[in-house]
């Protein structure tokens, strides 16, 4: 009915439009049909992920040829960047883009979906999204807050952080003051840690002035970009705490059943693209801006001893048998993200890692 409505308006307006040029009048802009306003967990302009949620909202209105505009506003703009997903909830606006671990106070099961330490990488939490029932679950998880999640984006494994000091055995993490959020932090506060979970745009100056003794961003391709190594000079990895975090677009559900089902799709379809262009963002710039780090800025790339990894695994997992305990729908999530987890593990060190470390050799970073 809606549609058909919608359908006849346009052709009258097209029409109008062509009778206006005949007469040498001007042409009428048809406004858009749906004006949706996106608020988002990053700073203005940060690259892949604010400018991620601006693609998001420009290919929305190209794809719809305009009957739909996303007007996007960046951390703090509309609400402060831990106030997306409330303003999406409750309707204050249509969408939101952040990660599912900014909401775990009110969400805990929503950090499933963002980052596991030691858990999937990219290709494994698409895979599970996309061909292994983790979209239908995490769309189960934000059904009692009326909002429908999607992927929108991937950072790939991230680095593991930016440390004042050297860390050299799992106890160094006593007492230490980091910046990492998620079932990340938790881990690192069973390590002894004390964690602070800050919005991007503040954590520099924390880390600056000492009032953090370490922290995590992203990887290389951003934490140039925010100039952590003036401030730190010990730059470790892997990112075991986020090996292949995914980004999330969510709508608010009455705005989204709202919609025409051509439209539903649009949306569903420009964030699997923004998705997987997100994760070949990070891919082709990580190398780049790591050499530029090494050679440039005369950074410290070390590896977290092996000891310190086996122990953060340990603690990882008793973390999130701990976090599934604490209520009936982390539980669910957990275990079935845990047997995906197994089935994909099994191919992939077969596949990927032994074929990377084949090559491992062709790949040397240069210091100036
Ligand atoms: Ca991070």
């Amino acid at each position: 009915m809606k549609r058909r409505e919608f359908l006849t308006k346009t052709g009258t307006a097209a029409a109008a439009a062509v009778a206006a040029s005949a007469l040498g009048a001007p042409a009428v802009i048809a406004q858009p049909k749906y004006q949706w306003k996106m608020v988002t967990t990053w700073p203005p302009n940060m690259p892949v992920l604010q400018t991620g949620a601006d693609r998001f909202a420009k290919r929305v209105e190209e794809v719809s040829e305009g009957r739909m505009k996303i007007q996007v506003f960046a951390a703090g703009e509309l609400v402060p960047a831990l106030g997306v997903f409330d303003a999406v909830s409750d309707g204050t606006v249509e969408c939101g883009s952040g990660a599912g671990y900014y909401w775990a106070g009110k969400v805990p099961a929503a950090q499933w979906f963002s980052a596991v330490p030691f858990g999937f990488n990219p290709q494994g939490i698409n895979a599970w999204f996309y061909s292994g029932g983790g979209l239908q679950l995490w769309e189960e998880v934000y059904a009692p807050f009326n909002v429908i999640p999607r992927p929108q984006g991937n950072t790939g494994v991230q680095m593991g952080g930016w440390f004042r000091k050297e860390m050299k055995t799992i106890d160094d993490f006593k007492g230490l003051k980091m910046r990492i959020p998620g079932l990340g932090g938790k881990v690192v506060a069973k390590a002894g840690g004390t964690v602070v979970l800050l919005a991007g745009g503040e954590i520099f100056t924390s880390l600056e002035r000492g009032v953090l003794d370490a922290t995590e961003w992203v990887g290389p391709l951003h934490d140039l970009r925010m100039g952590f190594y003036k401030a730190a000079s010990y730059y470790y990895y892997p990112g075991w705490h986020e090996p292949g975090t995914c980004l999330e677009v969510m709508f608010n559900k009455k705005a989204y059943e709202g919609l025409p089902r051509d439209l539903q799709l649009i949306l569903d379809t420009v964030a699997a693209e923004t998705n997987l262009w997100s994760l070949c963002e990070f891919e082709a710039g990580n190398g780049a801006a790591l050499q530029s780090l090494i050679a440039d800025h005369n950074v410290n790339l070390l590896q977290f001893p092996e000891a310190m990894m086996d122990a953060l695994r340990k603690m990882a997992e008793e973390t999130l048998e701990e976090e599934a305990d604490k209520d009936p729908m982390s539980r669910k999530v957990h275990d079935a993200y845990k047997k995906f987890k197994a089935q994909v593990g099994i191919w992939g060190t077969v596949a990927d890692s032994a074929y990377f470390k084949v090559i491992a050799d062709e790949y040397q970073l240069k210091k100036s």
